[in-house]
């Protein structure tokens, strides 16, 4: 599994962070992944983050 963030959707509001810290990060205010693949056994924090994205600014691929 990929994600992405779309930089011009995320409000920064840190969510997605805080729900799967292995795969997103700050940076300059707006959320990065950090990960070309998402780690085994961190899928479903993924998609608790795409669910809760205020921005709907996650998506996944794969
Ligand atoms: S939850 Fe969505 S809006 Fe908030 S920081 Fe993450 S990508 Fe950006």
């Amino acid at each position: 599994m990929k994600t992405v963030v779309d930089p011009d959707l995320c409000t920064g509001c840190e969510l997605c962070v805080d729900t799967c810290p292995d795969v997103f990060e700050m940076e300059d205010d707006i959320a990065v992944v950090k990960v070309d693949q998402v780690p085994d056994g961190l899928e479903d924090d993924i998609r608790e983050a795409v669910d809760a994205c205020p921005a709907e600014a996650i998506s996944v691929e794969g």
